[in-house]
């Protein structure tokens, strides 16, 4: 199963971990299909892990053991079977996935507030000078901005309509 960000920009999934590093396409039955065409048995499954069509992944796998008796370690899950990720795999899978999602979007939430900032500072330039080119005082423009004189003076005089 996978999961997408609500704009489409991340897609988050528990892969299949292979011997070799191969990209499991499909499991059909007890049989991995890998993307570049060769079959493997379920069996050769080494573990899973979670991640994203952008690039990232969680930093650990969670190995899979199948002998019952074994000592398991934290990220080690008892799975006999092999194939798609046990369900409480596929949850914690998830769970890393959201929280990469939340980083994120706390870094989008950044660059597109600079980014308007950045037009909003383009755009007040552009009405500073039309207010210079229609005869407007830098007192007149400071007091529409909420600054003195002297800055508003300061700040744009050197615009192309002010020379
Ligand atoms: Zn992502």
């Amino acid at each position: 199963m996978n999961w997408q960000s609500g704009d489409g920009r991340h897609e988050g999934f528990a892969a299949i971990i292979v011997p070799d590093g191969g990209e499991v396409a499909a499991v059909q039955g007890a049989t991995l299909i890998l993307e570049a065409g060769p079959r493997l048995p379920a069996s050769e499954t080494l573990g899973w892990r979670s991640r994203c069509t952008c690039g990232w992944m969680a930093p650990l796998m969670f190995q899979r053991v199948t002998d019952p008796d074994a000592m398991r370690m934290a990220h080690q899950v008892l799975d006999l079977e092999g194939g798609s990720a046990p369900p409480e795999v596929e949850e914690t899978c998830h769970a890393e996935w959201l929280e990469h999602i939340r980083q994120d979007y706390g870094i989008e939430a950044v660059r597109q507030a600079a980014a308007a900032s950045r037009a909003a500072e383009r755009s007040l330039e552009e009405a500073v000078k039309g207010a210079r080119a229609g005869g407007h005082s830098w007192t007149e423009i400071g007091e529409a901005i909420g600054i003195s004189r002297q800055s508003a003076h300061e700040r744009w005089r050197g615009l192309a309509a002010d020379q």
